[in-house]
């Protein structure tokens, strides 16, 4: 399924996601800015993203990262409208992790991009002028969009969507993405867009809610490592439940992952 939802003159948060029951498993926010999209939605709802696309002129789409529910629809583009991505994303893209039973249901199987161009450090959009920013982390090649202007931050998956993150994948660097975090929430904002949150207009205080809860897991998780306890053992103790679909995910995710990760990953790449 597909909402189209105009925040502002120049932005259009294009809404997609796997319809069940008629109500969205979970939405993943495109945006539209002009005639340049940000990422690609999910491929699950390729038939509704097809059609938007033909009624609006777009010329460029921008990619944040590779993973599925960002580039799902990416393969309806090419021709005169020219794919962007980091050379990280790009390896992704031309050939992508098979995602499992699960995630194909939850978003849908992206299919190899092969035409795409490097993403340089600045671009416009029109009178628009936007910052690549590197924000590892949730992923290594994921990158955001800063429009110094208007203050407009487009972090896409840089800021976790619970309040209390529990759950992480083995890939993911938390402590690095507590600097990311830390990096946004100084930079001079007025509206975040978030890839499952749409435009958040309290940024600062959204990210902090999120960077103090994983400050607090890490500490308390660190002290009981330090006296002699198990991850299951750290688990239990702090009481850390995930999602009710965490198994169904069959190890993409784990609350092991995101306390490892607390406790042995450094906050650099
Ligand atoms: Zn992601």
């Amino acid at each position: 399924m597909i909402e189209i939802v105009p925040y502002n003159d120049d932005v259009t948060c294009i809404k997609t996601a796997t319809e069940q029951d008629g109500q969205a498993i979970m939405f993943v926010y495109s945006f539209l800015i002009r005639d340049t999209l940000f990422d690609a939605g999910c491929g699950n709802a390729v038939r509704e993203f097809e059609e938007f696309a033909s009624k609006n002129e777009i010329n460029q789409v921008y990619i944040s990262h590779s993973h599925e529910d960002h580039v799902g629809c990416l393969h309806i583009f090419g021709g005169k409208t020219k794919i962007y991505a980091n050379e990280m994303t790009q390896k992704n893209l031309r050939e992508p992790q098979q995602i499992g039973e699960f995630f194909d249901f939850v978003w849908g199987q992206p299919k190899p991009i092969l035409d795409i161009n490097t993403m340089l450090d600045t671009f416009s959009i029109g009178d628009l002028s936007f910052e690549v920013i590197p924000l590892p982390g949730h992923a290594a090649d994921l990158i955001g969009f800063y429009e110094p202007k208007k203050r407009w931050f487009f972090s896409f998956d840089a800021i976790p969507l619970p309040s209390k993150k529990k759950i992480a994948m083995p890939e993911e660097n938390v402590p690095l993405m507590v600097v990311t975090m830390e990096k946004i929430r100084d930079m001079d904002i007025e509206i975040l867009f978030d890839s499952h949150k749409g435009p958040i207009e309290n940024p600062r205080e959204y990210i902090q809610t999120r960077i103090d809860y994983i400050n607090m897991i890490q500490k308390e998780a660190t002290a009981l490592h330090e006296s002699g306890k198990s991850i299951d053992e750290i688990q239990v103790a702090l009481d850390l439940e995930g999602p009710w679909y965490l198994e169904m995910t069959k190890d993409r995710f784990g609350i092991d992952f995101f306390l490892k990760s607390l406790l042995f990953d450094k906050a650099e790449q």
